[in-house]
């Protein structure tokens, strides 16, 4: 029988390795929502209507009809990339710009209805395995199975600048630590959906198991 399972948890925790690897080893769909949130910045980016010192948020909302966010696989990678009005963004959404400033997008409610409402549809057929900060709680209250990951913030800096560099970007260690900490505080601090692990979800810390433990660890809680 196929499930809905919701992996929640801080930045950069491994959620989207381990998420990824379920969704291959069980034949389900992958679905990043924080993708979703990072194409929303960088639509707001691209308008101008955020940046470090100011935030447009009314635009942003009277904007928000002209989004329009779409996952498309890609075989060759083996899940879906974002793509945004009919673009895809798998790159751009993933830089320390963006990073930076999604966690503002993440809090505006009409931002988040827009996104959950998105969410839960891709989610009405069974055997997905949806990564985010209120998959749990809020998008799937439900689900048969919930994880939450945490890690230190210095573990889960290094993890995203090994990430970055790998990539090319240019980056230091202490701006990602810095924007890896801010995040975790807006999450955590919004007034709508904040991050917070569910009452039936399982933690799992990054500091004790390694990713295949985390991996075996999930496989048997979703065949029981
Ligand atoms: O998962 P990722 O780090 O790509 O998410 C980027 C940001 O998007 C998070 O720091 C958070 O502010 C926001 N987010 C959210 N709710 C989700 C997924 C992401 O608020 N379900």
């Amino acid at each position: 029988k196929k499930i809905t399972i919701a992996i929640d948890g801080f930045s950069s925790t491994g959620k989207s390795t381990l998420a990824k690897q379920l969704a291959k080893e069980l034949g389900y769909v992958y679905v990043d929502t924080g993708a979703m949130y990072r194409a929303v910045t960088l639509f707001a980016m691209q308008q101008g209507l955020i940046s470090n010192d100011h935030f447009d948020k009314q635009q942003l909302i009277s904007a928000l009809p002209q989004i329009t966010l779409q996952f498309q696989f890609n075989p060759e990678l083996g899940f879906a990339e974002m793509y945004l009005n009919g673009l895809n963004v798998e790159a751009e959404i993933r830089t320390l710009e963006v990073s930076q400033q999604v966690s503002r997008i993440a809090e505006v409610s009409e931002v988040r209805a827009k996104l959950v409402e998105q969410q839960q549809k891709m989610g009405e057929d069974k055997g997905i395995v949806m990564d985010g900060r209120d998959i749990g709680t809020v998008v799937f209250p439900n689900a048969e199975l919930k994880i939450f990951m945490t890690a230190s913030p210095e573990t889960r800096a290094q993890r995203r600048y090994d990430e970055l560099t790998a990539k090319g970007q240019q980056v230091t260690y202490d701006a990602i630590l810095q924007n890896v900490m801010e995040r975790d505080r807006i999450d955590t601090g919004r007034e709508d959906s904040p991050l917070v692990k569910a009452n039936d979800a399982y933690e799992i810390d990054n500091s004790n198991l390694n990713r295949e433990e985390q991996f075996q660890l999930v496989l048997k809680l979703a065949a029981e």
